[in-house]
């Protein structure tokens, strides 16, 4: 029986189709796309979502963030990734409630609706000590707003501090030794409850699903990677984790691998499909070949990597070689936004630096590809996720024509790159089910949810603070690293990151 009929809307189904004209009706049934019929042409049936003057398109695929620094938004700027990155994973746990962490993961929930997302994937740091409660509120939350989530608990057996060249010189020894001497839940027993999580939501039958997401190369010892890449092929389940986000992780692969990380993940065969290598903009073409072959897929972050000035990755030569690409916001921690529409649109305008052959730029079209489906072949959701076509999931954003950002109508894909803020949508449907009507998202009470999450920073804030102290001690061992691998060189092949000074 169709559950769902959408009526007389103008449908984007994907990047090369981008100037439709006529209306269509969409019939979904089972949460999937039957037919798409000009409108009129077939009774419509089930629920009627009349959405007369809207584009009807796929809803973007947001292929990382991070919820636990939800509560951090808008608290650095000026830092890059090394010298940031403890304040949002600090050693003193600041002590969140399940409410609260329900509360934090509703306000990038409802960004990313907002900003005509329909699947986010979170990479949940659960350290140092993971309560079962923390990640049963974080489900909750996106069961309760209806959004595709696929989250996994941040994996690492070697601690942050410790990924790091130069720790055993420049780290006092009494500080590294009360660091060391932070107790955390054991890697493997926070891997041994991701599989019990995903064997009972994975993502090809639940639509709140666990995934695996070991934390980087260098934070995790090579026996623990080839167990994390046993799991993922034993249990048919996406991988992402992080790797050459900046030039100092070039700079460490070279001290703890003597080759790249590209080349490490390749000689532990971590490399194939449905894997995602997040940020990769330090990278050869060697490199870039390597990831072709193994038909691992890149994750660009155009606006965390600008903000913490990690450098720019070479996009044109990735999809020049085959390589997939899918687009991520990253944490609000790093940007302090989940906004995918402005991650489309910062990936259309930044590559245009690249230089002056402009037959070569990427376009609107090109990043809303990799926003749709690249993140949807990078997850393994090939022809189900990312477009609007007949046996696709029915995960579809619409938006008003009527708003500034359409008038005048030339062209809905470039308009809704360059222009849309995501303010305008109408209604959105994940799996056939409608979660935004008339611009309400139906699910929760958003207007109290924020209130109640503001009242909740208020209760936390002094404790982040406190942390953030406990962190500053750390940060001259760490400003000095940071040096010592700034004045060292770096493989000449690798291609240009940043502009020179
Ligand atoms: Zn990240």
């Amino acid at each position: 029986m169709v559950q769902t009929t959408l009526t007389n809307g103008l449908v984007l189904a994907k990047p090369g189709d981008d100037q439709p004209r006529d209306a269509k009706d969409i019939f979904i049934r089972d949460g999937r796309i039957e037919a798409i019929l000009p409108s009129g042409e077939r009774r419509p049936e089930g629920d009627i979502v009349d959405v007369t003057g809207c584009l009807v398109a796929p809803g973007l695929i947001n292929s990382h963030h991070h919820s636990h620094e939800h509560y951090h938004k808008g608290r650095y700027d000026r830092v890059p990734l090394e010298l940031w990155m403890n304040y949002v994973r600090p050693l003193t746990p600041i002590p969140v409630t399940p409410r609260q962490v329900y509360l934090r993961t509703q306000i990038g929930a409802i960004q990313a609706l907002r900003s005509g997302t329909t699947t986010i994937v979170d990479d949940l740091n659960v350290s140092p000590q993971l309560d079962p409660e923390v990640v049963d509120a974080a489900l909750q939350a996106y069961r309760d707003i209806g959004i595709r989530a696929m989250v996994g608990l941040t994996l690492f057996d070697k601690p942050f501090f410790r990924a790091l060249p130069f720790v055993e010189e420049e780290f006092p020894a009494d500080l590294l030794a009360s660091l060391d001497r932070v107790k955390a839940t054991p890697a493997a027993d926070i891997l041994a409850f991701v599989k019990s999580l995903a064997a009972r939501h994975h993502p090809s039958s639940s639509r709140v699903a666990a995934i695996l997401a070991p934390s980087a190369p260098q934070r995790c010892t090579d026996g623990f990677l080839r167990t994390v890449r046993k799991t993922a092929d034993d249990m048919d389940l996406p991988v992402i984790i992080h790797v050459h986000e900046t030039r100092l992780q070039a700079v460490t692969a070279e001290l703890f691998y003597g080759k790249s990380m590209f080349q490490h993940l390749g000689d532990l065969n971590f490399l194939g499909p449905k894997t995602q290598l997040i940020h990769a903009i330090w990278t050869t073409p060697a490199d870039i070949r390597l990831l072709a072959e193994t038909g691992a897929s890149v994750q660009h972050n155009p606006n965390s990597n600008l903000k913490l000035g990690s450098g720019l990755m070479p996009l044109r030569a990735y999809l020049d070689a085959g390589v997939n690409v899918s687009l991520g916001t990253d944490g609000c921690g790093s940007i302090d936004t989940l906004d995918m529409l402005r991650t489309v649109a910062s990936t259309a305008l930044v590559h245009k630096l690249r230089g002056d052959d402009h037959t070569r730029w990427i376009d609107a079209a090109d990043a809303w590809a990799a926003g749709t489906l690249g993140g949807a072949k990078a997850l393994g959701f090939e022809n189900e996720l990312g477009e609007v076509t007949p046996g696709a999931r029915a995960d579809l954003c619409c938006y008003r024509l009527t708003s500034a950002a359409f008038t005048p109508l030339n062209n809905p894909l470039r308009q809704l790159v360059y222009g849309e803020t995501g303010a305008d949508l109408e209604a959105i449907l994940v799996d056939g089910s409608v979660i935004m009507a008339d611009g309400r998202l139906t699910g929760i009470d958003e207007e109290a949810i924020l209130v109640e999450a503001q009242a909740a920073h208020e209760e936390l804030e002094p404790f982040i603070a406190t942390a953030e102290t406990h962190v500053e001690e750390m940060m001259p061992a760490y400003r000095r690293i940071y040096k010592r691998c700034q004045d060292m060189a770096i493989d000449p092949e690798i291609l240009p990151a940043r502009f020179p000074d």
